[in-house]
């Protein structure tokens, strides 16, 4: 495999460009290399590899991890895998910023395409241990359907439409402009009937005629394990109708995943800060601490250090591709306890007196290498 290119060189900006900037720069890459207008060979390798780089760019986290640690710091990161999907796919990802490009409502192939039912967008929250099952969720959702009472046809039940004389029910006219010695044609909606082909007498009352009410839908969504908070789910078909029967619209939900009390996620992995005491790392201790699915024992070795990372392999979550778990790493917190009893007080005294530097070996290295550092900038000043 071929090494990944920088993702700022790939979309031609500087490590310093603004969002604006690096939302034009992937524009004119994707009108630049969209198949429609390049044939070259390597056009759709490369509108791929501009879609990636914008979708990390334009996210401001992804962004952050990338400028930190390059290419490997999104491994585990949602990022759409490109290389297996379409271009039609790709551009209902990211249609919304190309609404001003193809003449509003996003990517358009053709005439007709044109006509195909607009699609919503819905958010759905689920929790983090749903993530790591997968889940299907019954969604709600409010969006313009077909009228009840005209079955969509837009004339009041009993009356019928009547076919458009202006474009004998094609819906489209073509218009000619003359400029000198120049005609150009254009096809365009029939201004007579709105594009519909039919002329309605008697509008329906329920929708006044524009066929169209808006209906509650229930449809239930699959979200497959080990997706991101962010991600969206294109259920195909469940937006609004399309005009004079053409397909419908996507429904695009959203995945939100709330935040779990005790676990942060870090792509695959699930972090979780375990408060113990001073003595509970001096001395060992055995702790349950909380997995996904209940809790698990994890054994704290005496001497355990402030910061210390316990590894539960296989207890995060599954890789959204590869089904492969993460792990549940489990970072060590020492409180030290801000109010002692007298007695508590009198027994750490005693320890205290007790204390050998050997017991504390880090700190002895660093007392004496700061000693070492005292005399030797004395020494160095004397001169
Ligand atoms: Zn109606
Ligand atoms: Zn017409």
């Amino acid at each position: 495999m071929e090494a990944k290119r920088d993702y700022y060189e790939v979309l031609g900006v500087s490590r310093e460009a603004s969002p604006d900037e690096i939302k034009r720069a992937y524009r004119q890459a994707a009108l630049k290399y969209h198949p429609d207008r390049n044939k070259d060979e390597d056009a759709v390798a490369k509108f791929k590899e501009a879609s990636e780089a914008y979708e990390v760019l334009s996210n401001p986290e992804k962004r952050n991890r990338y400028d930190r640690y390059g290419h490997a710091g999104l491994n585990g990161a949602a990022v759409h895998d490109f290389s297996g999907m379409g271009v039609e796919d790709i551009f209902s990802i990211f249609g919304d910023i190309f609404g001003d490009v193809f003449g509003g409502g996003g990517y358009r192939q053709g005439r007709g395409y044109a006509e195909r039912g607009v699609d919503i967008q819905t958010v759905i929250t689920i929790d983090l241990k749903d993530v790591a099952t997968g889940i299907e969720k019954s969604l709600r959702f409010e969006r313009s359907d077909f009228c009840d009472a005209c079955g969509g046809k837009g004339a009041e039940p009993g009356s019928s439409p009547q076919t458009c004389r202006t474009c004998g029910g094609y819906g489209q006219v073509e218009r000619q402009t003359s400029m000198g010695l120049f005609v150009t044609r254009q096809v365009v909606d029939c201004p007579a009937c709105h594009g519909r082909g039919v002329m309605i007498a008697h509008p329906c009352r329920k929708c006044h005629g524009s066929g169209r009410s808006s209906k509650e839908c229930i449809i239930n969504v699959k979200i497959p394990p080990g997706i991101h908070d962010g991600q969206r789910i294109r259920v195909r078909g469940e937006g609004e109708p399309g005009r004079s029967g053409m397909a419908r619209g996507d429904l695009h939900c959203i995945v939100q995943v709330r935040p779990h009390e005790f676990f942060e996620r870090d792509g695959d992995h699930l972090v979780c800060r375990l408060p113990i005491s001073f003595t509970q790392a001096a001395l060992g201790a055995q702790i349950e601490v909380p997995t996904l699915t209940g809790s698990a024992p994890l054994k704290i070795p005496p001497g355990t250090q402030h910061g210390t990372l316990f590894r539960l392999h296989g207890k995060g979550l599954p890789n959204l591709r590869s089904g492969r778990r993460g792990d549940e790493i489990v970072q060590v917190v020492v409180e030290i306890p801000k109010k002692l009893s007298r007695e508590q007080r009198e027994l750490l005294r005693k320890f205290a007196s007790t204390e050998d530097k050997r017991v504390l070996p880090e700190s002895k290295g660093f007392f004496e290498r700061m000693k070492e550092y005292l005399t030797g900038n004395g020494g160095g000043e004397g001169e």
